[in-house]
């Protein structure tokens, strides 16, 4: 492990909690550039975008519930890792369109024409590609920033719930079959049991 730069006494110009992860070799500015991505994905890609969409699940109040979940789960990854990117020495872009087009993810836009299924598979599709981001700051993190990794990794728990949940609505919907989630319905929307450390379900 390289030697952790020292940090003087008194000494605002850097930080002991970056210099000790940079030690261990983390990249930190990419690190801080890919959260700053996924925020993005998680606040303008799922959280403003999902609610468009379950305002068109109408007709469907358990698709609608279970895209009420996922949307409010990603307002808390992004509650969640905001305040980490500060703590790393980086910051939001002062500009929402540029903080919009900057995710790492493509933004879950109401499908044409706007069915379950169209609506369903692209809820689908979003969850794989933050499955995906988060399991990159996972790799980036792992054995040398436990902060940052026991975050990513809470967020990621979720994630593949919401993967799950969709295959098993599009499937029933689109494909007539039955492939089980597991899913049982959260205690209330938003629920979020790893990324607000609530009691998750185990009866
Ligand atoms: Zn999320
Ligand atoms: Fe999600």
């Amino acid at each position: 492990m390289a030697e952790a730069k020292k940090i003087g006494y008194g000494d605002l110009t850097g930080r002991v909690g970056v210099e000790e992860i940079r030690a261990r070799g983390v990249d930190v500015d990419l690190l801080i550039k890919k959260l700053i991505a996924n925020a993005a994905a998680e606040f303008s890609s799922t959280y403003y975008y999902y609610t468009i969409l379950r305002m068109h699940l109408a007709g469907h109040e358990d698709y609608k519930e279970i895209c009420e979940d996922a949307r409010l789960e990603d307002r808390a990854h992004w509650e969640l890792i905001v305040p980490r990117i500060y703590e790393l020495g980086g910051e939001l872009p002062n500009d929402l369109p540029a903080f919009h087009n900057g995710a790492g993810c493509a933004p879950a836009k109401l499908p044409s024409p706007p069915t379950a299924v169209n609506i369903l598979t692209l809820l689908l599709e979003s969850e794989r590609c933050a499955i995906r981001s988060w399991s990159e700051i996972c790799d980036l993190t792992f054995g040398k920033d436990p902060r940052t990794y026991d975050m990513a990794a809470r967020i990621l728990n979720e994630e593949i719930e919401h993967e799950a949940w969709f295959i098993e609505l599009l499937a029933q919907e689109r494909d007539h079959k039955t492939i089980p989630s597991g899913h049982f319905r959260r205690g209330e929307p938003g629920e979020a049991p790893y990324s607000k450390n609530r009691r998750f379900y185990n009866p």
